[in-house]
């Protein structure tokens, strides 16, 4: 669960709106009690009571001293209340205004992740998302059905019923994705909508809190090729392949074609396979495509392991739309 990247943006994001918050509310006092020194000693006089509450152990009676400080105190407060009312600043002027009231912009409550950054967290992944790939024109609501009914497979019916079980089915995926969810292969040509439909899902995994990879597959063989021969780290380590939640391979088939880059398509599918976890494959590849540019295991391990979902559609004429 989560990208640790990303949560570990989400405390500098949120430790510096602490900060902020901080510097504002001793900024606000040290204002406010120049120009009305009465809230200087109000502060001072609280502070003062504050030290004598823990001298009062020492005294004969306890309980009655800290009665008449706590009135005091008591007294002190309204006092400053009226003032800020009478200044028209709301109560909480002075204290510091932090983005989640929950955890005072800590990151942490009760030792465990605050929601807050948990949802920082989400936002990062997906504006990282947005920054390699079209993902922000990409939901399930915006995927238009009504394009489909004018495309048409190849005994020239029109493929919408198909393209509606297709999204359908990437819609409750990712609705009921687990780390233990199947693995899918997006096949069909171009301008279908799989990589529509992939982002989507993408998203929507993110937004569960998932850790997931994306990457166009030439992109991602070329980083891991640099890994592997200059020792650089590139975008797309193959740890960070095997280790995220969802990985999503787009467009496979497209990369330049080396007997490294089918040695890592290789690597990475059977490296996700043993730590049972899912990838999502798009590719205009279809399984004898499949067979012939990666060899056979990795065609048995796609008809075996991964479920088929198969973007039909031959009018050419219809598919600019997606070029995504
Ligand atoms: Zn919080």
């Amino acid at each position: 669960m989560y990208n640790q990247k990303a949560i570990a943006a989400a405390f500098a994001a949120a430790s510096a709106d602490r900060s902020r918050a901080l510097a504002v509310a001793i900024e606000r006092k040290e204002q406010i009690e120049q120009q009305y020194p009465r809230m200087a000693a109000i502060a001072r006089e609280l502070s003062d009571i504050g030290a004598s509450i823990a001298k009062t152990f020492y005294s004969q009676n306890p309980q009655q001293s800290v009665d008449a400080l706590a009135v005091e105190s008591l007294r002190l407060q309204e006092e400053r209340k009226a003032l800020l009312e009478s200044l028209d600043l709301p109560q909480d002027y002075l204290e510091p205004q932090f983005y989640c009231k929950t955890c005072s912009d800590t990151g942490r409550v009760e030792g465990k992740l605050c929601n807050c950054i948990k949802q920082r967290a989400i936002d990062y992944s997906l504006e990282e998302l947005a920054r390699i790939s079209p993902s922000e024109r990409c939901s399930f609501e915006n995927f238009d059905l009504a394009y489909y009914k004018n495309i048409t497979d190849q005994s020239g019916k029109s493929v919408y019923e198909k393209a509606k079980a297709n999204l359908e089915y990437l819609k409750a995926y990712s609705e009921d994705f687990s780390e233990h969810s199947k693995s899918l292969y997006l096949f069909g040509k171009t301008g279908l909508g799989k990589t529509h439909l992939t982002l989507a899902a993408a998203k929507a995994v993110i937004r569960k809190g998932y850790d997931v990879v994306y990457g166009m597959a030439g992109a991602v063989f070329a980083d891991i090729e640099k890994e592997k021969f200059k020792s650089l780290e590139g975008k797309y380590t193959m740890q960070r392949l095997l280790e995220a939640d969802l990985l999503i391979l787009d467009d496979l088939g497209s990369e330049f074609q080396t007997s490294f880059s089918a040695a890592v398509a290789h690597n990475i599918i059977e490296g996700r396979l043993l730590a049972g976890k899912p990838v999502i494959i798009t590719t205009n590849l279809d399984i004898d495509g499949i067979h012939s540019q990666y060899g056979e295991r990795i065609a048995s391990r796609i008809i075996g392991e991964y479920v088929p979902i198969k973007f039909e559609g031959n009018d050419v004429r219809q598919l600019r739309k997606f070029r995504y």
